[in-house]
Order: C-alpha cells, then sequence, then structure tokens
C-alpha cells in the first residue's frame, strides 16, 4: 500500500522544526523513518504532515559532560554502536546494539526515534530505564526533563506532548565496580526479541552488591524493572544463590503476553534464564573493576 497524503517539512534548524510541530497539530516528526514510513504505508499512521527532522545536525552529537554522556535524539543507531566515547561510558548500549534489528535499519534508525516510538520489544527503552537516563523534552514552550522511568507510559505511548519533541538523553557515566549486561532470545538475530533483559550491577570490594538495576523487555507494555531480583541481589554476596533467587523473584510475577511468536509462558522462562545469564555477567564485570571509561 501507499501512505496517505501528506504534506511534508525539511526543517533545518531545531527552532523551526518546533514552529512547525506548534503550528500544525496534526503533524508528526520523521527521523529515520524505519517504524513510520512502515506505519504510513500501511495506513496506520496518517499525519496529515511529516516534519523531517534529518537535515537538523543540531540533534545528532555525542558528547562528555563530566559524569554525563549527551546523545543527541538523531544520533543513529549505528553511531551508538560503534562511537568509543559511547562504548566507554556507556557499555551497556553498545553491547545492546546488534541486537536492534539488521545493520542496514541500524544506518537509518536513531535514538530518538526508537525511544519516541516505546515499541516494548525495543531495546532502547529498556537500557536507558536500567542506566537511569534522563530525556530532555523541548516544546515551543519550553524545555523539560523526564526520567527514562516515566517516560514509557504504556504500549507504544510515551510523556510526550503534542508539539513536544525528544531533543537529548542524558546517560549517567556507570560507577566504578558497576558490570552491565544486554540478552535477548529473538526467533532469528535482527528480529524483535520474544523476552530480553538489561542490568547493571554494582558490588563492593567485598563482592557484596550494593545496587542492581534489571530491566525486561518484550514481556509488558513497555520496559519493566525487575524490582524483586534487584531486592533479591542488594545488599548479598552476588554468588549462585543470590543469582538463582533473583532469577525466581524476576518472574514470581510475571504474566508475560501470549502471541503468534511465543506464549507467556515461554517467554517468562525466557526470562529465567537471561536474568541469570545476565546477572551473572554483569556480576562479574562489576568484580573486574566494571566500566573502561
Ligand atoms: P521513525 O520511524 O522516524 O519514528 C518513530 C516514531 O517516533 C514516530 O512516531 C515519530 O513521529 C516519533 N519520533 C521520532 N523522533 C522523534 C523525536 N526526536 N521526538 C519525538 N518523536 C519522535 N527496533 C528495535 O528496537 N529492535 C529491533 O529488533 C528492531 N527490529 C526492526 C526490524 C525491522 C524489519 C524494522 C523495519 C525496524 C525494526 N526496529 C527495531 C525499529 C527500528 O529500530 C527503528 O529505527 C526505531 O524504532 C524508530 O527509529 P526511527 O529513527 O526510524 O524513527
Amino acid at each position: 500500500m501507499k501512505p496517505a497524503p501528506f504534506e511534508y517539512y525539511a526543517p533545518r534548524t531545531l527552532e523551526e522544526a518546533l514552529d512547525l510541530l506548534a503550528a500544525r497539530e496534526d503533524a508528526k516528526p520523521l527521523a529515520g523513518g524505519q517504524s513510520l514510513i512502515p506505519a504510513l504505508n500501511f495506513r496506520l499512521a496518517r499525519p496529515a504532515a511529516l516534519v523531517d527532522l534529518g537535515n537538523i545536525a543540531e540533534l545528532r552529537y555525542v558528547r562528555r559532560d563530566n559524569g554525563t554522556l549527551l546523545l543527541g535524539a538523531m544520533t543513529r543507531h549505528v553511531t551508538l554502536e560503534h562511537d568509543e566515547s559511547v562504548a566507554a561510558a556507556a557499555p551497556l548500549v553498545r553491547e545492546a546494539m546488534p541486537h536492534v534489528a539488521h545493520p542496514q535499519i541500524r544506518n537509518r534508525g536513531t535514538l530518538g526515534g526508537s525511544l519516541a516510538h516505546a515499541d516494548p520489544a525495543a531495546e532502547l527503552p529498556a537500557v536507558m530505564v536500567t542506566l537511569g537516563a534522563a530525556f530532555v523534552v523541548r516544546s515551543r514552550s519550553g524545555e523539560r526533563t523526564v526520567q527514562a522511568a516515566e517516560f514509557f507510559t504504556g504500549l507504544f505511548a510515551t510523556a510526550l506532548a503534542p508539539g513536544e519533541l525528544l531533543v537529548e538523553v542524558r546517560v549517567p557515566v556507570l560507577s566504578p565496580r558497576t558490570g552491565w549486561a544486554f540478552d535477548e532470545v529473538a526467533r532469528r538475530h535482527g528480529d524483535f526479541a520474544l523476552a530480553g533483559v538489561a542490568a547493571a550491577v554494582t558490588s563492593s570490594e567485598g563482592g557484596v552488591c550494593t545496587s542492581a538495576r534489571i530491566t525486561l523487555l518484550s514481556v509488558g507494555d513497555g520496559p519493566m524493572r525487575a524490582s524483586g531480583a534487584e531486592q533479591a541481589l542488594i545488599g548479598r554476596a552476588a554468588d549462585a544463590k543470590a543469582i538463582a533467587d533473583a532469577a525466581e523473584e524476576a518472574i514470581r510475577e510475571l504474566e508475560p503476553p501470549s502471541d503468534i511468536h511465543a506464549s507467556g509462558g515461554y517467554r517468562k522462562s525466557l526470562v529465567r534464564v537471561l536474568v541469570k545469564r545476565v546477572v551473572e555477567r554483569a556480576v562479574k564485570r562489576a568484580a573486574g573493576g566494571g566500566r573502561s571509561g
């Protein structure tokens, strides 16, 4: 199918884009187009106008500001995958990126597009919740910051209001002795995950877990913190027993959906296996000193 007719705007500055979005409530921003264009073609979305963010250079950057990694919303997936400063400050992002779709899609898809799209099976929302990232949102009437955990409000739903653009993602650099890991199971590499887990675990010199953040993807309406699993680790030596307990806690009250790709029960058993695998890897990295830069 072909999309319904729409007007097309290609602003060169953020200010111009915000003006266009403020003037036209029926307009939608276009980033990499990897989700929006298929939705237009299937007529699942019928915006009267598209505001293409592709020419706005000021939205595409990777910077470091002391303890924070700053990522422009139009930073492409391929950059997140290969940029050395991303790998040093937020190695969890680097580890998750090869799971996001295929290289062709990563060449076009953007950080902001992925987060604003809020697909419950997407990797980046879960990674950003795990890292405690903050999202900077701008509109004609001003700027606000939304914590990642509050940004994702439901199935393909976010805290973005009409006329608002996600402009920057602020990722706190991992603290020392923090290990990280990401893993997922998909039917074929590059497909959306049947289930996935992101984790960041901090341990003391004595090997006691002092902080744990574990987030599940593709088992609910959006990224889900596994707080029972986190509590099973914090304050304990992160040994095999504690990790096995965390894996059990992760599925205790979990009720993942069933669909044509997998049953809820299968997804649940994947979560148990993945939490164990991911936390083991994160703990090992924490013991080795954690992040590299
Ligand atoms: P677009 O498609 O341009 O936009 C997506 C939505 O976000 C639109 O509603 C748009 O209006 C809005 N938007 C975009 N930018 C902003 C902004 N700055 N502020 C506010 N709203 C904005 N993704 C995964 O995470 N994991 C996968 O495994 C995966 N597999 C895929 C497989 C295929 C075959 C395809 C086609 C896509 C797949 N994707 C996957 C999606 C891909 O990662 C997309 O790139 C991503 O979801 C959307 O990013 P985009 O830049 O293309 O956004």
